[in-house]
């Protein structure tokens, strides 16, 4: 959550700030602010709502001025979105200026302390103790500050700060939150992610849990807790400026959904080796293969719907146990991990808070960890003992799509992978397997041709007030994210249900009109569905059925057929979930919702 940005050089800090934090806008927005240091003093302006007050209050950051600077783009956790509560903050002197993403777990017991030091606070952020801590601790040395406030706040935080004692440098520091040093000639930059710093540098450095950063417009040093000095080691982005782009769409997320034929191309071509699946980024063995005992996948959101995705699809190909949990269960379930069991974690941003704590919650019960993670040198990927990266490019929009699809990707050369290695494939099968995983971009590609079929089905139904996705085994796994999608952007109430357990009790939520989304496209279970679709029929119910262009008689039952391409059993998610999309895009935009940036929502979830 939340966007941070620092910069230093000799240019005008302000627009860069506004610019930077533009690309960041998707981790949060419901206010901004910066701080710029200027002629001994540091001028901060923020404000509630999204970026643009901010720039419009500021003339574009023309009215500040200063060559050296921090901004913010919030997503609340403490206190309300307001002026008082948006970053920076400031300490009671004003010597400090400090922007952070996380949250401060003993934040409670810091202000009281502080207060009765006489410290006052003006926002109800937990933020704000940190500032007052600066302060409190500093004589003289901002690193001896920086260390003994590190060493006494507890939580999550990547943190920007500005001392009026340092006209030429700034500092900042992370843990279990994301932040990136930017290199540039004669400028250097911090920022919670490349795309805000991507126009002016793609050189950075990653930085480990409480490393500290001293910025100077010449020179990036890098400390450890023992002020010690860290060497780094450079990294290069390869990631293209337009990839951050809108490029012409009038969302991120059409751009990321129309992105997905090559973001899957690029995640599964350099895999598939004269026919085989190559992992070379992995170090487990045919022996280590073998011996699973069971797997776990851990996730959120719609990773996690991958996860279940990844579960019909690893037991069904290679016979192993697997449980799927979201990330914050698993963390605090004191999970029964055994010797030779696999912990698959899946994250786009590799920062997913809740998924990085299960990750170590597994590690410390001595699980081995694959993780499947988009964005590289992640803390997710760095505290893995595997990494699998998708190739999905950044992904801007907070809902997902071409995250989704690349991890979906993943799991099927993995559980195809394993399968080989067991045995438990024919090499005919899976050679069959394999051409059908390298056929999806293509597939995936023709269903996006007929988009505009989604777009009318849109305009019949986006004043549903509810909304029921139902699907057996992988129907019902992609079911889950075709209702996540629907209800992120468009507000309007959706569940996910498994086909045949809607008569349990939900059925009763079926009424005259009500939108079912049957998807059935596996051919095993499409006649139980099709039960399950006359069921609710007969409550009523408008249905809009999902299935391959083999099933014919879905016409007969459904009231509207989307057809999608055949593909084998086990790949069908990867094509049922697009018209899904489609849908939840087009209802949300004819609904006139704010498509990329969702109500209360923020992209990489960062706090607990
Ligand atoms: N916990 C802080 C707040 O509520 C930071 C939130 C964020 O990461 O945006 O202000």
């Amino acid at each position: 959550m939340c966007g941070i940005v620092g910069y230093i050089g000799e240019r005008q800090a302000a627009p860069i700030l506004l610019e930077g934090l533009s690309k960041l806008e998707y981790r949060g927005y419901d206010s901004a602010g910066i701080a710029v240091f200027d002629d001994n003093k540091i001028e901060v302006a923020k404000a509630k709502g999204r970026l643009n007050v901010l720039a419009e209050k500021t003339n574009d950051g023309k009215t500040i001025h200063g060559t050296m600077g921090i901004g913010h783009t919030r997503w609340a956790t403490h206190g309300e979105p307001s002026d008082e509560n948006a970053h920076p903050h400031i300490s009671m002197s004003g010597r400090f200026a400090v922007v952070h993403n996380g949250i401060i777990e003993n934040y409670i017991a810091l202000k009281k302390k502080l207060t009765d030091k006489g410290f006052e606070f003006i926002s109800e952020t937990d933020t704000e103790v940190i500032a007052h801590l600066f302060e409190y601790y500093y004589k003289g040395d901002i690193m001896d500050a920086m260390i003994r406030v590190i060493n006494r706040v507890e939580g999550s935080y990547a943190l920007g700060v500005l001392c009026s004692d340092y006209p030429d440098s700034f500092v900042a520091v992370r843990k279990s939150s994301p932040l990136i040093v930017g290199l540039g000639e004669n400028e250097n930059f911090v920022a919670s992610d490349v795309t805000a710093i991507l126009k002016h540098t793609r050189d950075i450095y990653y930085l480990e849990d409480n490393e500290m950063v001293v910025l100077k417009k010449d020179s990036v040093k890098v400390y450890n807790k023992d002020k010690e000095e860290v060497p780094k080691e450079k990294f290069t982005v390869d990631w293209d400026v337009s990839a951050a782009e809108k490029g012409g769409y009038e969302h991120f997320m059409m751009k990321e959904i129309e992105e997905q034929p090559k973001a899957i191309r690029d995640t599964i071509s350099p895999r598939i080796k004269d026919g085989r699946i190559v992992l070379d980024d992995i170090t487990l063995t045919t022996e280590d293969i073998k011996n699973i005992n069971k797997i776990y996948i851990v996730a959120c959101g719609s990773a996690y719907h991958v996860g279940v995705v990844g579960k019909y699809v690893i037991e069904k190909m290679c016979r192993i146990p697997v449980e799927v949990q979201v990330a914050s269960e698993f963390r605090y379930c004191d999970p029964i991990i055994k010797k030779n069991d696999l912990v698959i974690v899946i994250s786009q941003s590799g920062e997913t808070a809740d998924t990085l704590a299960a990750l170590k919650e597994a590690k410390n019960h001595g699980a081995r960890i694959l993780s499947i993670v988009n964005v590289v040198g992640s803390a997710i990927a760095n505290a893995s003992d595997d990494v699998i990266y998708t190739w999905a490019g950044p992904e801007i929009a907070v809902a997902t799509t071409k995250a989704y699809s690349t991890q979906l990707a993943v799991i099927y050369l993995i559980a195809a992978y394993m399968a080989e290695k067991l045995g438990m494939l024919t090499s005919g099968e899976y050679a069959k397997f394999i051409s059908e995983i390298e056929a999806l971009p293509d597939k995936v590609a023709e269903i996006l041709k007929s988009k505009e079929e989604l777009q009318f089905l849109a305009s019949k139904f986006f004043n549903c007030r509810s909304i029921f996705f139902i699907g057996r085994n992988l129907d019902y796994a992609v079911s889950l994210e075709g209702s996540l999608k629907l209800k992120e952007i468009s507000y309007i109430h959706s569940e996910a249900y498994a086909a045949g357990e809607l008569k349990h009790g939900t059925i009763s939520l079926i009424e005259d009109g009500t939108l079912v989304v049957a998807l059935a496209t596996g051919r095993e279970l499409f006649d139980k569905t099709v039960s399950n679709v006359k069921e609710v029929k007969a409550r009523g119910a408008v249905v809009m059925g999902v299935t391959t262009q083999a099933h014919e008689n879905m016409e007969d039952v459904a009231d509207y057929v989307v057809k999608i391409p055949e593909a084998h059993e086990m790949l069908l998610p990867s094509l049922t979930v697009i018209p899904l999309q489609l849908f939840g895009y087009y209802v949300a935009s004819l609904k006139g919702c704010d498509i990329d940036k969702p109500r209360n929502l923020a992209k990489s979830v960062t706090v607990e």
